[in-house]
């Protein structure tokens, strides 16, 4: 018995032994085809040489500083290039080890800046209902998704959810995506004047939604609408970006393909590909300035923020996106993909949704396509689905959720911006297979 303490006790591993571009193998030498990046992480495949020897020589000069006592050159360079290529003003990087822990720096700093300004009043969080910002107590506190909430309620700080913006399911008969965007953005117009806006410190939520939803991104005017309400009321702007941003959707920044700024913006997953653990918190100057200018010190903190190691690694991935052009490729992958789910998946019975942007990509699983009937819960579904991809040399990252009260199942697709056309011919065949093996089981 394997003494780790894995998160399902009761459902054997395979043991991972090495990597190779779009490819992991276990310890018999079968083949995966990584079609999610994990969870949304190996965004360069397995393997990549820059980022390795970028490790190495980073681990030979200096491996790790406290950040109580030190900066690193690469810790510098990278907040200095993300600040560069970050939306508008959000020039002030917080490197910290994962999406967590970016998520709690942004809510902290959200509330550090009411103080600082004179707003203590500030102290209430919104979030959308089945929105997912992470697992530690604070992220999970503000996150709406039940399930993952349920046994810890009683100890999560409290949170306000409004509708998620999840067209496919919500949208009124005769209504456009446009209207329907402003109906749902304009809950949190109605959530402020319930609560009181001058009491509300921040809004928080993802461009495109990952993992509760399978990559949703928001209809047109959305977020638009969401910034409105945002400056008018005084709050602030989170936009999560760990598992969206970092190229995913064919921007650097997600938010860029919305047309708005964030006050903050959390990234993680892909800035280290997988190489190494990190996040990032960005801040907008405005933040910044009001802590420089007021206590002078951001009262949260990490024992390995600041990596020398991991911030080596995620320079680069930055280095390998411009040098490969990679956000060129994952539009024109994206495009490739989207063309193919279409092209296999538009008309199949049990598919109700495919959306997504870049080489983020989501299917709805359903029962039925005209009522949209999801599957039940105790289908377990998306147990069955990962495992029958597996076996046939397959990682996807099948998901169950309530939204709204109702319960869905989607597939969630996160490939490697390096994946060549024939990798996607063969990841929408094994998706296929594995799809139509598990439903066959079902009928
Ligand atoms: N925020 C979002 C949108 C995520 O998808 C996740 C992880 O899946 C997190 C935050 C938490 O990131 P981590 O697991 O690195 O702590």
């Amino acid at each position: 018995m394997s003494q780790v303490f894995h998160r399902h006790c009761h459902t054997p591993l395979r043991t991972a032994v090495r990597g190779e571009g779009v490819y992991l193998f276990d310890q018999h030498n079968n083949a995966y085809l990584d079609a999610c990046g994990g969870a949304a992480v190996s965004c360069l495949g397995h393997n990549h040489p820059g980022v390795r020897q970028a490790i190495n020589t980073q681990v030979e000069q200096l491996a790790y500083a406290h950040s109580g006592f030190f900066t690193s050159e690469a810790c510098e360079q990278l907040a200095e290039q993300l600040a560069a290529k970050a939306p508008g003003d959000l020039n002030h990087v917080y490197l910290v080890s994962g999406g967590s822990e970016a998520v709690e720096s942004a809510l902290k700093l959200a509330r550090q800046y009411f103080v600082e300004i004179d707003q203590p009043q500030r102290v209430h969080f919104i979030s959308r209902r089945q929105s997912y910002h992470g697992n530690t107590l604070g992220a999970l506190g503000v996150g709406g998704n039940l399930w993952r909430r349920a046994p810890f309620d009683p100890i999560l700080t409290s949170a306000e959810h409004i509708a998620a913006c999840y067209a496919y399911r919500d949208k009124h008969a005769g209504e456009t995506d446009y209207q329907y965007g402003q109906r749902v953005a304009n809950e949190l117009e109605q959530k402020l004047l319930e609560l009181g806006p001058e009491n509300v410190a921040a809004f928080i939520a993802e461009p495109v939604v990952g993992a509760t939803a399978g990559a949703v991104p928001a209809v047109e005017g959305y977020f638009t609408r969401i910034r409105e309400i945002c400056d008018q009321y005084g709050l602030l702007l989170i936009l999560d970006e760990v598992m969206c941003g970092i190229g995913r959707t064919g921007t650097l920044f997600a938010q860029e393909q919305e047309q708005i700024q964030a006050d903050i913006v959390t990234v993680a997953k892909g800035l280290g590909a997988g190489y190494q653990p990190i996040g990032a918190m960005i801040a907008s100057s405005r933040l910044y300035n009001a802590v420089a200018n007021g206590s002078g010190f951001f009262q949260h903190g990490h024992t390995y923020m600041g990596h020398a190691t991991a911030s080596a690694a995620a320079l680069a991935v930055l280095q390998a996106f411009e040098q490969d052009q990679l956000l060129a490729q994952v539009r024109r992958q994206g495009q490739g993909l989207a063309e193919r789910l279409n092209q296999r998946f538009a008309s199949h019975p049990r598919i109700g949704d495919i959306r997504g942007r870049g080489l983020f990509m989501g299917l709805e699983l359903v029962q039925d396509r005209d009522s949209k009937l999801p599957f039940a819960p105790h289908t377990a579904l998306a147990a069955r689905i990962k495992q029958t991809a597996m076996d046939n040399g397959l990682m996807c990252y099948p998901m169950g959720g309530t939204i709204d009260g109702v319960q869905g199942h989607h597939v969630l697709l996160a490939p490697p911006y390096i994946i060549s056309d024939n990798q996607l011919d063969e990841l929408v065949d094994k998706l296929s297979l594995s799809l139509n093996q598990v439903f066959h089981s079902m009928a």
